[in-house]
């Protein structure tokens, strides 16, 4: 059997040592450029998780995370907004007909970027974004709070919930148009540069053949719930960039930090790895969360880390440790849910060792 790693995997390890690790500090000041958005159209990872009939990879989820990890640890803006294109490719692919032989192989191939505005689904219905029925198609209405990559990329997955509790999900265009209104991207602690927007739904009118999912809230709530339990893998590529880090300073104290955490992160990443495996996701929760809890404690340990051992400098914002720090701030809020939200208080209202 080869050792050697995916093609993917390849591609993504150049495009982070070309494209976004030596810049991650500029962009993270100033904003994604258009050059990023070609070069990850380019890469060919926005195939990854597509049907190989319809132009993807159908990459195995193991090859996913580890993409995942080397782009987040190398640029994690230029991560977020690729890793947004993900869902509505998993979408379109089991999506009816017309929409998903529209949009699935440009997808797949990198012609066009997408993003999704999704996350209120889960904090329905004290957040309502409403699609209700309109000839030949569905009226959106309500306010989206997060939608990133505006400007960026080009197909939006927009999610609603119809007057019959429906969970209904389209594609649109990620344009301003009658019925949609972007905010001005928002300022933020980390980020900023991925132009994260809320966007205003004033009767927007989506066509029923842009639908790509509609099925009811209950049973879309109860297959997303468990998937946000898992230990991401963006959280192990910050911490390893942390750890590269410190093992860079040249000084033994922070290269006996970085070994010490390196062992514990190695271990904390194989275990969830292995769970996130599992055939069926809603079991093993508090297993799962514990691991995640973990994997956030063990990331915040490791930039932390990366911040002390630089002094002073580590506070100006061309330094990678205090980019890293933020960009793992993100991520402790990142696909939040109510259980993991509860389950990370609770593991840090613990007391110490
Ligand atoms: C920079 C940035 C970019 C983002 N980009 C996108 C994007 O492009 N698309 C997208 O869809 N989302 C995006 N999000 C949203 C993100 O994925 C999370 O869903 C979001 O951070 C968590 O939701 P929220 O902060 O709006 O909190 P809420 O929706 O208010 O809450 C999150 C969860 O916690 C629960 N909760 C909140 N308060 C309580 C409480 N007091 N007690 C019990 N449970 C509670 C809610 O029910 C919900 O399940 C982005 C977020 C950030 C910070």
């Amino acid at each position: 059997m080869s050792n050697a790693p995916h093609p993917l995997v390849d591609r993504a390890r150049r495009l982070a040592a070309e494209v976004l690790a030596p810049h991650a500090e500029r962009v993270d000041r100033e904003g994604l450029p258009a050059g990023h958005v070609a070069a990850v159209k380019r890469s060919g990872l926005l195939g990854a998780s597509a049907p190989v009939a319809h132009g993807g990879t159908a990459a195995p989820a193991a090859v996913r995370r580890e993409i995942a990890e080397i782009l987040a640890g190398a640029c994690c803006s230029t991560w977020f907004l690729e890793t947004q294109h993900h869902t509505p490719v998993r979408l379109l692919s089991e999506a009816p007909a017309p929409v998903r032989d529209r949009l699935l192989r440009p997808l797949a191939e990198g012609e066009l970027l997408a993003g999704v505005a999704y996350a209120h689904l889960r904090a329905h219905p004290r957040v309502r974004v409403r699609a209700s029925r309109a000839r030949g198609g569905w009226r959106f209405e309500g306010r989206v709070p997060w939608y990133t990559g505006w400007g960026l990329n080009d197909v939006m997955l927009l999610a609603g919930v119809t007057d019959d509790g429906e969970a209904l999900f389209a594609a649109v265009e990620a344009r301003e148009q009658t019925g949609l209104r972007p905010s001005p991207p928002m300022r933020l602690a980390a980020l900023t540069a991925t132009r994260t927007v809320s966007v205003e739904l004033t009767g927007l009118k989506v066509p029923d053949d842009a639908v790509v999912l509609c099925l009811p809230y209950e049973r879309w709530a109860a297959a997303d719930r468990p998937r946000n339990t898992n230990a991401a893998p963006a959280v192990f590529g910050i911490a390893r960039a942390a750890l590269g880090v410190l093992e860079e300073c040249g000084d033994q104290d922070a290269a006996r930090t970085a070994r010490a955490l390196r062992t514990r992160l190695d271990r904390v990443r194989r275990q969830a790895y292995a769970l996130a495996d599992h055939p069926v996701p809603h079991e093993h929760v508090a297993e799962r969360l514990a691991l995640k809890t973990r994997a956030y404690d063990l990331m915040r340990a490791a930039t932390t880390a990366a911040v002390v051992a630089g002094g002073g400098r580590s506070l100006d914002l061309g330094s990678r440790a205090q980019r890293l720090a933020r960009e793992g701030l993100f991520l402790l809020v990142q696909g939040q849910t109510a259980n993991v939200r509860e389950a990370h208080l609770g593991s840090l209202g613990h007391p110490g060792p």
